[in-house]
């Protein structure tokens, strides 16, 4: 695995800092690092550390990745099962196999040492704990006591980012996720092998999941961020029907998942934001790792070009990457985010068009596959019917943590 290296040589200003070692900042170090800047990389855990996370990687997501990344993938999705609530089970056959399950301890690593190996410094067991800008550069502490200066930052530091609160991402979506990781004997093994479920749940927007992992299960829930109790209850009655609540997990946690308001700040003078920490997550799925890896890459090309600019430039620069950031990922969002509204306003009708009528469910497998978009399946004749029809329905209800901003310190 990874040994994280101290910096042998510590340059006065590095050229550019990256704050957290997930697939986002992984991939900007990397890049970065390519660009031929002089990059460290700040992680708060020691590496390989544990994320709570499906570690479902989609079409999106495994075309994104460095060619060449050894990764070990411990099982394949062949099949999808969807559920209302425990009724009206389907199973489908994917197109391909898709979605490839892998550990995020191990993915995060594998993309970590590829920043490494293109040159970044890697400290990890240390966590950033302010920013300040000094004319034209950053400079950052950290809980150890040490000062770092920098040309540009980039803030990959997650969904509960201190990096998003100083630049002032503001979010329009707040959901809470609670997941296991359950070691599973061989019968149950055998049963979800090459099968993956997702049942859209009792709580507006809500859906529960099972990936398989060979002899391991990851299996969670995920709803608007405000009932707790609701939520625990739905975990607890689903893992029972799904015969996962018996074995100890190996892990049991939960975390926030956040979508960004539409024109919500990614940057502020030299320093951007990427992945959960500019709250770039699909609406619908709260899938990330797609997102974190592409805005990731485009984060690192930004902050080589940040590293070269004067401070007029250093605007155009950081609009430059707003502007990519829309275009491809803001698309995306806002596309996600009509599902969303279509899904919590009716879960049957989506349920109902994916299991029953073979357009929209192949737009699915397509999506999954790499090949479409969110904004390709939200373009199609059924989903446009769908839109319409969900219209006069009463209106989404409100995500009780919908529009918070993160204060500017
Ligand atoms: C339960 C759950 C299941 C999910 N399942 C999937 C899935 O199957 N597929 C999918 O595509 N997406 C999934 N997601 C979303 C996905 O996990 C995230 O979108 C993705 O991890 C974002 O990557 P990131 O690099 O932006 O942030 P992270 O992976 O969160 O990485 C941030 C890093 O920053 C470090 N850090 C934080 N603060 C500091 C600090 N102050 N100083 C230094 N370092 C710091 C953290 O330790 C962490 O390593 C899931 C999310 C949840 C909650």
């Amino acid at each position: 695995m990874l040994s994280p290296s101290t910096p042998a040589r510590t340059p006065r200003i590095w050229d550019v800092i990256v704050v957290g070692a997930g697939p986002a900042g992984a991939t900007a170090a990397r890049v970065a690092a390519e660009n031929g800047c002089e990059t460290l990389l700040l992680e708060r855990a020691a590496i390989p550390r544990y994320k709570t996370c499906g570690g479902g990687l989609i079409g999106a997501s495994l075309a994104a990745l460095p060619s060449g990344l050894a990764l070990n993938v411990y099982d394949t999705a062949r099949r999808l099962t969807f559920s209302l609530n425990g009724r009206r089970e389907r199973t489908l056959d994917c197109s391909s196999p898709t979605i490839a399950m892998v550990y995020r301890s191990e993915l995060d690593a594998a993309l970590t040492e590829a920043a490494a190996a293109a040159g970044a410094h890697v400290r990890d067991s240390t966590v950033l704990t302010t920013l300040e800008r000094h004319g034209a550069t950053v400079t950052v502490k950290t809980h150890h006591g040490d000062t770092f200066r920098a040309r540009a930052v980039v803030g990959a530091d997650g969904s509960a980012s201190r990096v998003a609160r100083y630049v002032g991402v503001q979010c329009a979506q707040v959901d809470l996720a609670l997941e296991v990781e359950v070691p599973v004997e061989e019968s149950t093994a055998r049963h979800w092998r090459g099968l993956a479920l997702m049942e859209w749940g009792p709580l507006p927007g809500s859906f529960g999941w099972v990936f398989p992992k060979g002899d391991v299960c990851t299996a969670g829930v995920v709803a608007a961020r405000g009932n707790p109790t609701g939520l625990r209850a739905y975990k607890e009655d689903f893992l029972a029907r799904q015969g996962l609540l018996g074995p100890r997990p190996l892990h049991d946690t939960g975390h926030l998942t956040r979508c960004r308001r539409p024109g919500s700040p990614l940057a502020r003078g030299r320093v951007l934001v990427a992945g959960d920490a500019a709250a770039l997550v699909d609406h619908w799925s709260r899938e990330g790792i797609s997102y974190a890896l592409r805005s990731g890459e485009l984060a690192g090309h930004a902050a080589a070009r940040l590293v070269a600019t004067t401070e007029t430039e250093a605007s155009a620069v950081a609009a430059d990457y707003r502007r990519q950031i829309d275009v491809i990922l803001g698309t995306e969002m806002r596309a996600s985010s009509s599902l969303m509204d279509l899904f919590t306003r009716n879960p049957s009708l989506v349920h109902t068009a994916l299991t029953r009528l073979p357009p929209a469910w192949r737009r699915l497998d397509t999506y999954l596959a790499g090949h479409t978009s969110v904004a390709g399946i939200m373009s199609t004749p059924v989903a446009r019917a769908a839109t319409a029809l969900a219209t006069r329905l009463p209106p989404r209800p409100a995500n009780p943590s919908r529009n918070i901003a993160r204060t500017t310190p």
